[in-house]
């Protein structure tokens, strides 16, 4: 979940022969899970790159397998009817402006978000309950998605902040309103909180590309907003908190790193990019009693929570 604001920048154009296929696709669903008694959104179909093969499904069943793939599922409902509307919200903001060719969004975590059908749910032995708990987060928001100025928000959201979210300009560089910084309590209890990793010298330095002179010395520069690394100095380099990110694969960009005689200890907090919401905080926010819309409205500043039908199909005006 990064990337997506210079990308959406990006208007597509939808080619004639894909809006063929797209309609052809559209007549072979309704088979899903939810079609029954979710609120329809019939006239919202998603077109779904699924393993590389593209297939169109509704949005509501689209969105119980996204919050069934991207949150744990003994959270609380209020957390996955969060989960839910993010869900929805970035993948319409997806299908106003396309990343990929042939499909709104694809089941890459690392480019679009997860998706698990629920078939695959309980193939890998999912519990009937849990499946039941994701239908309903889908279903009681349904059709709900988050706007800002009365347009579809980039619905960025990761796993945990190590206490304190990031501002998207501290990240990707550019100012967005509604993505800023806010305190995220609670999470302490995420599975990846915190990390602690060793590695060799040797191993660290050509990871970072640095060479073993005048590698005694690390400052930390500046730090973001959110508590991360902005600029760090290592030897005579200086990098950006992201960039090493990058370069040693760290869970985020809350790190210290300090350097042994022959190895390099790096401490990271939270995980993820740490921009938009915190599906652990938001777990946090909903154990303490918050709903789904105040914790949106936590994470996302200043958003509305409206719904689809009330923008008609074009939401980007
Ligand atoms: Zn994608």
């Amino acid at each position: 979940m990064k990337k997506y604001l210079m990308l959406s920048l990006l208007l597509t154009i939808i080619i004639p022969t894909v809006m063929m296929e797209f309609l052809q696709i559209s007549e072979k669903e309704n088979e899903g899970l939810v079609q029954d008694d979710v609120h329809t959104t019939e006239n919202h179909p998603i077109l779904l790159l699924l393993d590389e093969q593209a297939v169109t499904i509704d949005l509501e069943e689209y969105v119980m397998g996204v919050v069934l793939a991207e949150m744990p599922m003994d959270f609380e409902m209020d957390a996955l009817k969060a989960q839910a509307v993010a869900a929805r919200t970035f993948a319409c903001k997806r299908r106003l402006n396309p990343k990929h060719q042939n499909a709104d969004v694809c089941n890459n975590p690392s480019c679009c978000q997860a998706y698990m059908s629920p078939e695959e749910y309980k193939k890998l032995g999912g519990k009937e309950d849990d499946l039941n708990k994701a239908k309903e987060s889908a279903q009681k928001t349904a059709g709900q998605v988050a706007v800002y100025m009365d347009e579809l928000i980039e619905a960025t959201y990761f796993s945990c902040s190590g206490g304190q979210t990031e501002s998207a300009a501290a990240v990707w560089g550019a100012e967005v309103p509604y993505l800023q910084s806010v305190p995220s309590p609670g999470e302490e209890h995420a599975v990846r909180f915190t990390e602690s990793v060793t590695m060799s010298l040797d191993r660290f330095l050509g990871c970072i590309n640095l060479s073993n002179e005048m590698i005694k010395d690390v400052s930390v520069i500046s730090l973001t907003d959110g508590g991360g690394v902005d600029q760090i100095k290592i030897g005579n380099r200086v990098y950006s908190g992201t960039e090493l990110r990058r370069l040693l694969n760290l869970r985020s960009t809350v790190f210290e790193i300090v350097i042994h005689n022959q190895t390099v200890e790096i401490n990271t907090k939270g995980f993820g990019h740490r921009v938009g919401m915190s599906q652990y905080g938001a777990d946090a926010m909903a154990v303490q009693g918050a709903d789904y819309i105040a914790i949106l409205q936590h994470y996302y500043k200043d958003v509305e929570i409206v719904h689809m039908n009330e923008y008609g199909t074009d939401l980007n005006h």
